[in-house]
């Protein structure tokens, strides 16, 4: 639910039938049945019956909701539950109340629409970059500046196996996910582009994999709970043989230079391969560090292993926000003057003042050159492009006082982790099979 640029609330829809079919029982009742879940913000309430199979874009007007059990009395407290409702909290209650912890914005059951409030949100199709910015953060997450220029630099695109780690919140991971997707997926072929993510830390990834789950990602995305740093990235996968296999490795970790020794070229010409590179592809590598002497140590640690075309970028992210601004107000003479509609005519008096002045200095220029000037019309002496110059400036001046100038400022507050990207290469692996089928192929001469 997009309610404002800064605002947009991660909901998974459910329709009150949905919801009574996992919570039936002999005493549901036909107010259970109407019962719907409301999504709460400061814009106003959302019950999931006004959303549901609304197209993508759709503008949603609030609406009141008596909030039933959960509601405030006119008092200011909450009431106590139903006696239908005590004991034991039900399936529903339970799902309810998970949402509520794991989103800011809270979700509680209500009973249906009564009538419309003033506020709104539209309804926006679950991307990457609208996730980014509305997950709860567990971490410091990467950005969508920063994860799209990395996707790029690592030419990650469909059927691409990429390692990832650690996940964090998962920012990076649905990003990857998107741009890894191929329609094999849907087809179920063998060979398709997969994520590898790596967590440490226990309760971010079990977190991490509900929502991967509950994105419905689970194909594309496989998360492993391990310490990279000791136990690195091979893992079990039924549907590739030497898993990963990874063309690409993205590493936001605070010592990126520890797991690199886990990500060499492995293995023998009899097939017994042990590394977590595909070795029939060139590997690209981005590591995300905040500090320059991190960024030191994994070039370091990577030149010591061999990789190549080591480059470090940092990306300066900034919107521009252009507009018109009013010319008078720039101008020295009207600094200070509140620009309200009351305040038009102070500021109509202080530009007749400036161009009285201007005036002025150019009646006071040195006698010659008016003297030269007046020649120059008496004659006749102004070009027809020199008069038509003086027609288009005076209509450029009279636009500019209409319309104001264009002017833009930068947007400071733009949402980027500013880091340092270290990005390198390590050719593919080149085994004596692979030169003795290059010597076939283009014999070398004498
Ligand atoms: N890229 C993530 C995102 O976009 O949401 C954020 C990653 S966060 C800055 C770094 C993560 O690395 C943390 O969640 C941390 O637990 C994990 N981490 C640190 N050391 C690790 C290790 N040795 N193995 C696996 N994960 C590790």
């Amino acid at each position: 639910l997009y309610l404002s640029r800064d605002l947009q609330v991660p909901v998974q829809l459910k329709e009150a039938s949905q919801t009574l079919s996992r919570t039936e029982t002999n005493s549901a009742t036909n107010s259970d049945a109407d019962r719907d879940i409301v999504v709460n913000t400061r814009f106003g309430s959302f019950p999931h019956s006004t959303l549901v199979d609304l197209p993508w874009g759709s503008q949603v007007l609030a609406s009141k909701v008596d909030t039933g059990s959960w509601a405030k009395k006119p008092n200011g407290k909450k009431r106590k539950r139903d006696e239908s409702q005590k004991g034991e909290p039900s399936e529903h209650d339970r799902d309810s109340e998970e949402l509520s912890s794991r989103r800011e914005q809270g979700q509680r059951q209500a009973k249906p629409v009564i009538a419309a409030d003033s506020g709104f949100a539209h309804l926006v199709p679950p991307t990457p970059e609208i996730w980014t910015r509305a997950l709860k953060h567990r971490t410091q997450v990467v950005y969508t500046p920063d994860y799209s220029y990395i996707l790029q630099r690592l030419r990650v695109r469909p059927g691409t196996c990429l390692i990832e780690a650690g996940a964090g919140s998962g920012s990076f991971t649905h990003a990857a996910a998107r741009a890894v997707f191929n329609v094999a997926h849907v087809r179920k072929k063998k060979k398709y582009g997969k994520v590898y993510s790596f967590e440490f830390h226990e309760p971010r990834a079990g977190l991490l994999e509900q929502d991967i789950v509950g994105h419905g990602l689970q194909s594309i995305v496989q998360l492993t709970h391990r310490d990279v740093y000791k136990d690195g990235f091979c893992v079990d996968d039924a549907s590739i043989e030497g898993a990963p296999r990874a063309d690409a490795i993205f590493l936001d970790l605070p010592a990126p230079w520890l797991a690199l020794k886990h990500l060499i070229r492995g293995g023998t010409t009899e097939g017994s391969y042990s590394s977590p590179l595909n070795p029939r592809t060139t590997t690209r590598i981005c590591t995300f560090s905040p500090c320059i002497e991190q960024a030191q140590r994994t070039i370091t640690t990577l030149r010591s292993l061999g990789w190549v075309e080591i480059e470090m970028v940092e990306i300066m992210h900034k919107r521009l926000e252009v507009r018109r601004e009013r010319v008078g107000l720039q101008e020295e003479g009207l600094r200070g003057v509140n620009p309200s509609p009351a305040n038009v005519s102070e500021a109509f008096e202080r530009l007749k003042e400036i161009e009285g002045r201007q005036r002025a200095f150019h009646e006071n220029q040195p006698e010659e050159q008016k003297a030269k000037q007046a020649m120059a019309n008496s004659l006749g002496m102004i070009s027809k492009a020199e008069r038509l110059k003086n027609i288009r400036d005076a209509e450029a001046k009279r636009k500019l006082y209409k319309e104001g100038r264009l002017v833009h400022r930068t947007e400071p507050e733009l949402k980027t982790h500013t880091s340092y990207l270290v990005f390198a290469v390590l050719s593919r692996q080149w085994t004596a099979d692979d030169e003795k089928l290059c010597r076939e192929k283009w014999p070398l001469g004498d």
